[in-house]
């Protein structure tokens, strides 16, 4: 699995940095992002180093892991509507390299 030992999101996964995980497959991981002003602000990421959501291989796996973080939300908050975005490689101020999925749930 391809890592890059720079970057915070494989520091995560691989569990060299703390977080709060809320759901984990073999290939991905959700945890809520610690450095927001959002309650239940959660980062969805492929376990591997991985910079544009394209170069994912089996994306629809990716997609249903996603459908299950959003169900966990459900029963944790209740939420009544969820923003979500997929972020790549250094779009506008994002200075991670690694593609992952960002959620932001209104309730
Ligand atoms: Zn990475």
């Amino acid at each position: 699995m391809k890592r890059d030992t720079e970057c915070i999101l494989c520091r995560i996964s691989n569990g060299e940095e703390p977080s709060q995980r809320i759901l984990e497959s073999k290939n991905y991981l959700a945890v809520y992002n610690d450095f927001t002003r959002y309650d239940y602000d959660v980062i969805i990421l492929p376990k591997e180093h991985i910079n544009q959501i394209k170069n994912i291989s089996n994306i629809s796996n990716y997609f249903m892991f996603i459908l299950g973080v959003l169900v966990v939300l459900l029963d944790i908050i209740n939420y009544d509507s969820v923003k979500i975005e997929f972020k790549n490689r250094k779009e506008y101020d994002n200075i991670i390299t690694h593609t992952y999925c960002h959620i932001i749930p209104n309730h």
